[in-house]
This record gives C-alpha cells, structure tokens and sequence, in this order.
C-alpha cells in the first residue's frame, strides 16, 4: 500500500498526470564509477509526485546543436495551457525535428517537496547518447526540463510499474538502469512480505548503500568482463530452481521444460517489451527490467520454462543494445 503525502482536497481530478518542470541542477554526486546522482531544484517541485518506487519520468534536454535556440522556452511547454491541457509532447512533436530537443526516460530516485527538490542517479555509459553526454559534464546552475507526476493530479501514480498487489513473495531483477527502481522499492517494503533482488553492474565500486528492512535480500552482480546479463541469467535460473515451492507452488500447473505453450510472446526486434500487470491476491509476482533481450530472456524462463503464470511477472525493456531510446 503506498502512502501519499498530498492531502486529498488538493487533488484535481481534471489535472494531468503528468506535468513538465523547469529545473536546474543543485548538486552533482558521483556515488560510484557507474552512478551520478544530479539533485535538480525548482520552484513547482512542491508538488512533484512523491510516491517514487519505479516511478517513471521523462528528462528534456538541452538542444545540442550550435544554432539551434538555447534554453526550453521555444518547446511552449510552461505555457500554463500546456501544462493544464497535459499537452506538452503534441507542443514538442508540432516542432520542426531540428528544434525538438532529445528527452529519455530515467526514474525518480527521491523527492523532496519541502526544499523542492529531487535526485535522478544516472547510469553514466560514455557519451554515446544525450542523457549520458549530458549528466557526463553535468554542473550546479545547468538547466532543463523534468516531466514528472504531478501530486496535485488524481493520477499521480500513473508511471508505476510496480503493481504485486497482495503478493507476498517477491523477486527483482535489473541491470544497471534498473538500480534506482529497485533500490527505490525495496527501501519501500516492510517486513510483511519476502523480496529477493538481483542487481547487475558494470563493476564491484558499484555496489550502493540501500536500506533493507529484515527479511529481504540483495544481490549485487558486478559484470566484470562478463557478457552483459550472463551473470544476471545464470543467477535468477539457479534462484528459481532453488524457490520452486514459492515460484509455482501448484507443482502440477507447472510447465516443464522444452513443453510446448502458446504465449503471446514479445517481438524484441518490433515492438515494446513491457507488460506491468497487476499482481494477485497473494504469493509470487516478479518484476524484471533493464537491456531488452535479458529482460525478454529472463521472462521466457519465467513463463515458458517454469510455468509462472504471466500475470505474475512484470517486465520492462528499458533500453536496447545498439538503439537510441526513441523519443
Ligand atoms: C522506465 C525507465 C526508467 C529508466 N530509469 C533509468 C534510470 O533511473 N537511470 C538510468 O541510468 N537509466 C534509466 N533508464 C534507461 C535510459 O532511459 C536509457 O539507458 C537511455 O537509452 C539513455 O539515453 P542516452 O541518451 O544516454 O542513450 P541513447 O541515445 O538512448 O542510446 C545511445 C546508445 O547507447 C546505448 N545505451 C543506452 N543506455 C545504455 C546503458 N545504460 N549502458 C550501455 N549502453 C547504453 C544504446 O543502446 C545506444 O547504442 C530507464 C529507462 C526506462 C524506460
């Protein structure tokens, strides 16, 4: 259950989830080789949706070529009938293309209303895209635009994909763009239920402080020269084949391996790969995200070779080996 801090007689039904922020950069931390923290500032982010956990949100950056217009106000996205009518990506897409400035997905790590402020941690991998470019020289003063929950909106927490219901059992996984999610969720969890997480990174200095409440277990996998999601494979298989009892409790609705099930299987090449069902009433439910073909890997297991039910198993491509994010 997720407690919300706005009181309700603020809320408006009519408000858009979602809202673009103006903000600028506060603070830069390196919390590893891997992982930049920018804490961001801005004067609406009082009511910047506070329920994180995976919570999802778009950063807009700036535009990087020499004479395309500096700053974010051409994109019209603070006109206050922009924000009003949730109408800032038709704005943003009725650009001419060299105008349009890049934005990716990244989660919201904390939030905080009071001093309006809120972290991003960035999975810094060279400067092969915008987001990673950017937040590589990142600096106190930098500006630009946050699209996130709004707290003053009834579908604030809209963006989540964290759904176990009453699950009770539960099993995360995720590679390095999926850390802030899954520390966010398990710094949520109480010891009413059992979660076990496998985290895979690029390197041992990447291993993060997370509070745990008793009875939850983390696992760091650092890839060392390891193919990435190897590791990560090998060590959820071995922990599902160890947890049967919990994974598939009903032994007999359980499929064996190699037997033959019609799924509606994800297209990794085509089509997005997420599904973020709403768990049960109670026992396993798992959540898996990160680089696509080890998340689509991970959830065959899952379902074709172990026999979870797929209303079980969330799961979410956050990024593609060798593709840009589309915006
Ligand atoms: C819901 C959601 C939440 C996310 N949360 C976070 C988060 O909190 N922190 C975070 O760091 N990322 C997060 N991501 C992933 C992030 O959006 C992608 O990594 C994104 O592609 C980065 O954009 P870019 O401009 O740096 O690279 P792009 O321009 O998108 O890609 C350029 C190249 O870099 C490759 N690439 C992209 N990401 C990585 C990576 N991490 N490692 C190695 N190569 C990569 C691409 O395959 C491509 O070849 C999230 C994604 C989603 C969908």
């Amino acid at each position: 259950m997720l407690t919300l801090p706005t009181a309700p007689d603020r809320v408006r039904a009519e408000r858009p989830a979602y809202r673009p922020y103006r903000v600028a950069v506060r603070a830069v931390a390196e919390l590893s080789p891997t992982f930049r923290r920018v804490t961001f500032t801005g004067d609406e982010l009082d009511v910047f949706g506070s329920a994180c956990l995976d919570q999802r949100i778009k950063v807009i950056f700036p535009h990087e070529a020499d004479d395309a217009p500096r700053g974010f106000d051409h994109l019209g996205v603070f006109d206050p009938d922009c924000i009003a009518q949730g109408a800032w990506y038709d704005r943003w897409r009725a650009l001419p293309e060299e105008l349009r400035n890049p934005f990716r997905t990244y989660t919201v790590r904390a939030v905080r209303q009071q001093q309006r402020e809120i972290d991003v941690d960035f999975a810094l991998h060279g400067d092969a895209g915008p987001a990673s470019r950017w937040a590589n020289r990142a600096r106190p003063g930098d500006e630009l635009v946050v699209v996130g929950p709004d707290d003053l909106s009834a579908g604030r927490l809209v963006g989540i994909d964290w759904r176990p219901g009453g699950c009770g059992e539960l099993l995360l996984v995720g590679d390095e763009t999926a850390v802030p999610a899954v520390c966010g969720i398990l710094e949520s969890l109480g010891d009413e239920v059992r979660a076990t997480a496998f985290l895979e990174v690029p390197e041992p200095g990447d291993v993060l402080d997370v509070r745990l409440a008793p009875g939850h277990e983390l696992t760091w996998l650092p890839r060392g020269g390891r193919e990435r999601g190897a590791e990560l494979v090998e060590q959820v298989r071995g922990w599902v084949a160890e947890h049967r009892h919990i994974v598939t409790p009903d032994a007999a609705a359980a499929v064996r391996p190699g037997a033959s099930v019609a799924l509606d299987e994800s297209d990794v090449e085509a089509g997005l790969v997420w599904d973020a069902p709403d768990g049960a009433h109670d026992g396993f439910y798992a959540w898996i995200a990160g680089e696509t073909s080890t998340v689509v890997t991970l959830r065959r297991h899952l379902v074709r070779e172990v026999g979870v039910d797929r209303s079980r198993v969330a799961f979410m491509g956050y990024w593609r080996r060798g593709r840009a994010e589309l915006s």
